[in-house]
């Protein structure tokens, strides 16, 4: 387990834990708190894979520690740290103001337009709805920001969630702020940073798939550039 406390050095400290057939990480986590180290910090919440707070990263890859069984790692000795990416604020608990920060940067907030009606309603059954009805489940765990490379690189990347939320924005009929958005989504440092490597979806522990959100929205600019019906933000799915 990676240890960290401010003023402190960092250090993988080893602990033992008996393990059942359904032990999970976060499991093992109490137990260590409670039975050997009442010094270790780790955030967790619902314990049932619904709140995503307990995300850190096991043997290398990004998971939900209640969602994770040790049974399901193999034999041998196990790694836990804290997430990529985010400041760590004391051992696997880190700072989560640069997933918010990211969130605004490309205006994830719906923008309802002048004198619109705050509650207009748009068909379960639209071609709109129909298509982001994906990814609006994304709950802000940040691990697939974790995962991104492309994060570690450019601090002014927005990364795949907030990439994620401003499709389902962009794709929204209602939302006044898509000139803005496209302004923000089309500059250096956005759309155009993705590799498409994919880790962003192979991750993200609720099944989504920001990449493909980054893909339409590539598309969905693309077509606006050279007003291509086909792949404009009205266009039935490819
Ligand atoms: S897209 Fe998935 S991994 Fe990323 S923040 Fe949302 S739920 Fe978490």
């Amino acid at each position: 387990m990676l240890r960290w406390s401010p003023g402190a050095d960092e250090r993988w400290q080893d602990y033992a834990v008996e393990a059942g057939a359904d032990t999970t990480v976060l499991d093992a986590l109490v137990e260590i708190q409670r039975g050997q180290d009442p010094g270790l910090a780790f955030r967790y919440a619902c314990r049932v894979g619904m709140c995503g707070s307990c995300g850190v990263v096991v043997n290398g890859r990004e998971r939900w520690a209640c969602r994770t069984p040790l049974s399901t790692l193999g034999p041998g000795r196990i790694t836990v740290r804290p997430l990529y990416h985010f400041p760590v604020l004391r051992d696997l608990v880190v700072d989560m103001a640069p997933f918010t920060a990211r969130m605004r940067a490309v205006g994830a907030a719906f923008t309802p337009g002048d004198g619109e009606r705050r509650d207009a309603r748009i068909s379960g059954d639209s071609a709109e709805r129909q298509e982001i009805d994906e990814a609006i489940e994304c709950i802000g765990c940040g691990l697939c920001v974790s995962a991104c490379t492309i994060v570690a690189h450019n601090a002014r990347f927005p990364g795949p969630a907030a990439l994620n939320r401003a499709f389902t924005l962009q794709r929204d009929s209602r939302d006044a702020a898509r000139s803005t958005r496209w302004g923000v989504l089309l500059s250096d440092d956005a759309l155009a940073r993705c590799h498409g490597q994919a880790n962003c979806t192979e991750v993200c522990p609720m099944g989504l798939a920001p990449t493909r959100s980054i893909i339409r929205l590539r598309q969905m600019a693309t077509a606006q550039l050279f007003k291509w019906p086909r792949y404009g933000p009205h266009a039935p799915e490819p």
